[in-house]
């Protein structure tokens, strides 16, 4: 990793609106809100931009037969002590996880798309973890939440 410190609200701000051309095209209707004071994070930027890619590419393919609502939400999260953190939220209204890959999805060539890689989550939890950062997922009939736990710059 090539580590620097990043503003993780800019970072994924540029992100997204790389998507919103996508995204209108498949009727998913973006959201993007921060709380106050988040800190920086060190990150490596090229790979964090592929863990975004992915999590908002695999929501657009989950909602893309009815359109949705794609959701991004940044907070600071104090959960774990003298460590703290940056949850970043990625959450879609689509059909969720089918119940057979549910617990398997961060394994690679877990797929449930005919032209699918099963990479796209195998990856993404290894830059993650590499950032000594941790990955959750909720999912359910109505839709699919990841959290995106990055660890925030020591000293602000
Ligand atoms: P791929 O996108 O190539 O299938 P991924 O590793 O990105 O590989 O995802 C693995 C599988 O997890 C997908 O095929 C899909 O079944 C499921 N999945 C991932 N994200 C979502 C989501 N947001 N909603 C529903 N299912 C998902
Ligand atoms: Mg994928």
């Amino acid at each position: 990793l090539r580590l620097e410190k990043i503003d993780i609200i800019m970072f994924l701000q540029r992100i997204l609106d790389r998507w919103r051309p996508r995204l209108a095209r498949v009727n998913v209707q973006p959201f993007f809100s921060v709380s106050q004071s988040v800190p920086q994070i060190n990150g490596d930027p090229r790979a964090l931009e592929q863990v975004f890619t992915n999590l908002i590419s695999n929501a657009i393919d989950a909602m893309s037969q009815n359109g949705g609502t794609l959701a991004i939400h940044v907070n600071p999260d104090h959960s774990l002590p003298n460590r703290p953190q940056v949850e970043i939220t990625v959450s879609d209204n689509g059909p969720g996880i089918p119940d057979e890959i549910r617990e398997r999805i961060f394994e690679p060539f877990v797929t449930t798309k005919s032209h699918g890689t099963g990479l796209g989550l195998a990856i993404t939890k290894r830059i993650v973890t590499a950032h000594q950062g941790n990955i959750t997922v909720k999912s359910f009939p109505g839709g699919t939440i990841f959290h995106v736990y990055l660890p925030a710059c020591s000293g602000d």
